[in-house]
């Protein structure tokens, strides 16, 4: 079944680290052989030995209207013919900028980069740039791409290899980082009282989805925002994942928080390597050529990414109900799947939101890492294997969020549910 795949990663390892170009795609963690893709269209991905998957992972999020999207894929082949790239400024960033500032709230200014890992590496410079501070707190279990300061207790591949210190990172970088439980406010304040001065910014997943999808509780993100008012702290919204793909104005609308920092990543580049970090002029306004933080990119703002992304963000801001129909896709799973869970009679928890969603096999509710590490994660690979065997690509890691994108049909939906008795009826 898995032929093709297994020889395509015998051969790529002997050239690339582990065979593959980002961690958790080698299925360690779930054990096998990584399946490597060939094509996809709409919700179904098509490996080299020709299996049909329902795709619930979206390269991660992006995908958000299912794979080569006509539109999107006939707008880059129109680009392209005009060069692709030019490291000069460009209209279409102008028109880029101009549509996500109509979208996203509080934001007054945006600045293009390569991806969600550069948009917060340079959205923590700028506020430490802006306050004068050095260091930042961050969750336990939250992921802000791989720069050096965020791999401290971090959460999706980091957590699936249980790497606790990464080797690379100074103890200098490491000891700017605090880190409090999501969701535990009390700790976040007894931080920032003993560093009191210090703290130049407060990073958040604002619905994590790098520890399966874990909400914020009711209150946790005023809290946040009143402290960092209260003690001059930038906060900072990690909206790679949720951004454009909760609401069309991400977390900051749907929870009705006001960031002062929002990044961007994911469904922002309609699957071309995109992000962006924007917020208050006031502070943007420090970051080069207008101020002295300094931040850039050759192929910042590339015209081919760019038309990628300001397709998919046209379409989605004109037509809203999208995110209806994407939420009533992914409540008609989780009632379904929390039919066969319940029925199978083991504990479980679903946390979802929009169209973000995660199953862990736990029997205490799931609020934030040590709740989500303590779930039965064996289990959980055992559920993986057997989903992939009927066809249903879920993320091979228990630490991830699952992605919906609207090509899905209910009859997918059903057969995903279906797929998920069978799989409980063989664990
Ligand atoms: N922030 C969040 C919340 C993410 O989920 C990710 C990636 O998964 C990143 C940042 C890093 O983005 P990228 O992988 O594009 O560098």
């Amino acid at each position: 079944m898995y032929k093709k795949s297994k020889e395509l990663f015998e051969r790529a390892q002997k050239s690339i680290p582990g065979g593959v170009n980002s961690p958790v795609r080698a299925f360690k963690s779930v054990g096998g052989t990584p399946l490597f893709m060939q094509k996809a269209k709409g919700a179904y991905m098509y490996d080299a030995d020709g299996n049909q998957y329902i795709d619930y992972i979206a390269s991660w999020g992006p995908m958000i209207l299912g794979h080569a999207h006509e539109p999107i894929v006939k707008a880059i082949q129109e680009k392209a013919l005009d060069s692709t790239s030019f490291g000069a400024p460009t209209e279409l960033e102008i028109e880029m900028a101009e549509l996500i500032l109509s979208m996203a709230p509080n934001v007054d200014m945006i600045r293009m980069v390569s991806s969600g890992t550069e948009a917060c590496m340079s959205a923590v410079r700028l506020a430490r740039g802006y306050t004068g501070r050095n260091k930042i707190i961050k969750f336990e279990g939250h992921y802000h791409g791989h720069a050096d300061s965020f791999l401290v207790k971090a959460g999706s591949g980091v957590a699936t290899f249980n790497i606790q210190t990464v080797p690379g990172v100074t103890a200098g970088v490491a000891n700017d980082t605090l880190t409090a439980a999501y969701n535990d406010l009390d700790a976040v304040k007894k931080l920032a009282a003993e560093h009191k001065g210090e703290i130049a910014a407060i990073i958040v997943e604002p619905v994590a989805g790098n520890m399966g999808c874990i909400l914020p509780k009711a209150g946790f993100h005023e809290g946040l925002r009143k402290l960092c008012d209260e003690e001059g702290i930038v906060f900072i919204f990690d909206e790679v994942m949720t951004g454009f793909r909760l609401a069309p104005g991400g977390a900051q609308e749907l929870l009705g928080i006001k960031a002062d920092l929002v990044t961007y990543g994911k469904v922002i580049g309609g699957g071309m390597p995109v992000g962006a970090f924007g917020g208050k002029k006031e502070i943007m306004q420090h970051i080069a050529p207008l101020g002295n933080v300094y931040q850039a990119g050759t192929l910042s703002g590339n015209p081919i990414a760019m038309i990628a992304g300001f397709t998919l963000l046209t379409e989605l801001k004109n037509n809203p109900s999208i995110y209806k129909e994407l939420e009533e896709k992914t409540i008609y799973l989780r009632d379904g799947l929390n039919e066969v869970l319940k029925a199978w009679g083991q504990p479980y928890v679903i946390n979802q939101l929009g169209s973000m969603i995660s199953i862990h096999f736990s029997d205490h509710a799931v609020v934030d890492f040590a709740s989500a590490a303590s779930a039965n994660n064996e289990l959980f690979k055992k559920y993986f294997h057997a989903m992939l065997k009927r066809g249903v690509y879920l993320p091979p890691s228990a630490f991830e969020s699952w992605f919906l994108n609207n090509a899905l049909t209910y009859e997918d939906l059903d057969k995903t549910i279906q797929a998920t008795k069978e799989s409980l009826e063989e664990l």
